[in-house]
């Protein structure tokens, strides 16, 4: 099974795609991890990739293409995957498509999470990484916020450089003008299962699956 994930910037996307790969056993495809990872490693990538991300404006398509095409094109993506941050531009998708063809996969399904920008925005400005186990966690939601609620660890947090106000409401504008036609481009090309972000993690995933189960599995 081939899933794509969209919607906004802090919507769930990857705490979505993290979960629905471990239940379906498939691989999570995070264009975002990738770019985090290579700035790790202290890539060329990686390098020019964080400047960019920085300021909350898309990496070239090219860069994407070719680093989504080698992460498909893995053994450990042969039982399916979802593609969590890309297409993220109407180019990407036309990128996209040929890499899909050369899959056996034929389910191919879209999943599109929503909600209103302030409570992107509260969310994002609240997100935290535990330095652990690398979950993520919000502010808002934690209890005691010395200690991962994933990992037990008593983790020091971290805060992503581009969930800075600025850049989630500039990341928010991007995703306006250039990401949001990709959803147009699949309404006619794919069923899409539609779903509210604003709900709880445990709600939103009860959803997406029954959902999966009833129209596509
Ligand atoms: P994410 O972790 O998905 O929120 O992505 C963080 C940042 O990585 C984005 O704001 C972009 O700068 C960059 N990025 C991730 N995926 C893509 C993509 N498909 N195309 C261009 N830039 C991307």
């Amino acid at each position: 099974m081939q899933i794509i994930i969209f919607g906004p910037p802090g919507v769930g996307k990857g705490t979505q795609a993290k979960i629905i790969s471990h239940e379906l056993g498939i691989k999570h495809i995070s264009t975002g991890d990738i770019l985090r990872e290579a700035f790790r490693a202290k890539s060329e990538i990686g390098l020019k990739a964080k400047e960019i991300m920085d300021r909350g404006e898309l990496v070239p398509d090219e860069i994407m293409g070719k680093l989504v095409e080698e992460a498909i094109n893995r053994p450990d993506s042969s039982h399916g995957f979802i593609l969590d941050g890309f297409p993220r531009t109407l180019n990407q998708a036309k990128i996209l498509e040929p890499i899909l063809e050369r899959t056996d996969f034929e389910n191919f399904i879209f999943i599109q999470l929503s909600a209103d920008d302030e409570i992107i925005v509260n969310r994002l400005s609240n997100r935290r990484v535990c330095t652990f186990c690398k979950s993520i966690v919000n502010l808002n939601l934690l209890d005691d916020i010395t200690t991962c609620p994933n990992c037990g660890s008593k983790s020091s947090f971290e805060k992503r450089d581009d969930d800075d106000e600025k850049v989630i409401r500039n990341r928010l504008k991007v995703y306006r003008e250039t990401t949001l036609p990709v959803l147009e481009y699949y309404r006619n090309r794919v069923k899409i299962i539609s779903v509210d972000g604003i709900q709880p993690i445990h709600e939103i995933t009860k959803n997406i699956l029954s959902r999966l189960k009833t129209e596509h599995v």
